[in-house]
């Protein structure tokens, strides 16, 4: 878990021309990996604080746990 860690991303105004460029460029690097499925795959929401302030639970935990699904979690705990 990367839970605290701050990247570029969470630190530069979201309207910087810095933000646009780094979100185009680490684009492809910030795929989640899912411990369930073990897949990787691209967030539902760009970033962290985007997925907690507008997410659903499964969203947010895509930032928390990695976890992809509401059908990944149930087999994951299950
Ligand atoms: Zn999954």
């Amino acid at each position: 878990m990367n839970v605290g860690q701050k990247t570029l991303l969470d630190i530069l105004p979201k309207e910087s021309p810095e933000f646009t460029a780094m979100d185009a460029l680490t684009r492809n690097k910030r795929k989640h990996f899912c411990p369930a499925c073990k897949q990787h795959y691209d967030p539902t929401f760009p970033t962290k604080d985007l997925a907690m302030s507008q997410g659903v639970s499964s969203n947010k935990e895509q930032w928390l746990s990695g976890i992809c699904s509401d059908k990944c979690w149930d087999d994951y705990l299950g």
